[in-house]
């Protein structure tokens, strides 16, 4: 089956020291993270950033602390994982990578059929993007080094949803 790296939100306000919504454990699966990068790019599997895009009045804003505002620092995918020309950068403003974006369209252009799905937050758009893609027919692959969360407990739930419910690979 053909793959594709999907990378969520590694973003400077996700990641940095005392940023707005800093997740501190995602920068535990850094290491991991730039190894699968380097391994796909080898494999020439296609690596997708997705990448949070907000408007400042944002509707998430009521929920979250503005984050990741378009055109500022904070929306800049963190130094560590820089993307690289051949790679494919999709913004989106919800918790789905294919919500009002051109993601399905694009694994359909390359003949994607099998994604794996990378990034923060696990019981969010990690979440909800598995969702998405298992409702349109992919399959997911979920490499458990590779993704993290706010709160484990949630992190846990959210895993055992996405293989025992949507029938995701926990690898
Ligand atoms: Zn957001």
């Amino acid at each position: 089956m053909k793959k594709a790296l999907l990378i969520n939100d590694m973003l400077n306000d996700f990641l940095l020291p005392g940023a707005p919504l800093e997740v501190p454990r995602g920068r535990d699966i850094v290491p991991s993270l730039k190894e699968r990068i380097n391994q796909a790019r080898k494999e020439r599997i296609p690596v997708i950033y997705i990448c949070d895009s907000h408007s400042r009045d944002d509707e998430e804003f009521r929920h979250w602390p503005p984050h990741a505002v378009a055109g500022t620092d904070g929306a800049r995918i963190i130094d560590e994982l820089k993307p690289q020309s051949e790679d494919y950068i999709i913004e989106k403003t919800r918790y789905s990578g294919f919500y009002k974006t051109n993601l399905d369209s694009l694994l359909k252009r390359l003949g994607i059929e099998e994604l794996i799905i990378t990034g923060l937050m696990t019981n969010i758009c990690i979440l909800y993007t598995a969702v998405d893609a298992e409702i349109r027919g992919y399959s997911v692959i979920i490499p458990t080094d590779s993704v993290a969360e706010l709160n484990e407990a949630d992190g846990q739930f959210a895993l055992s949803q996405m293989a025992n419910v949507l029938r995701a690979k926990l690898i």
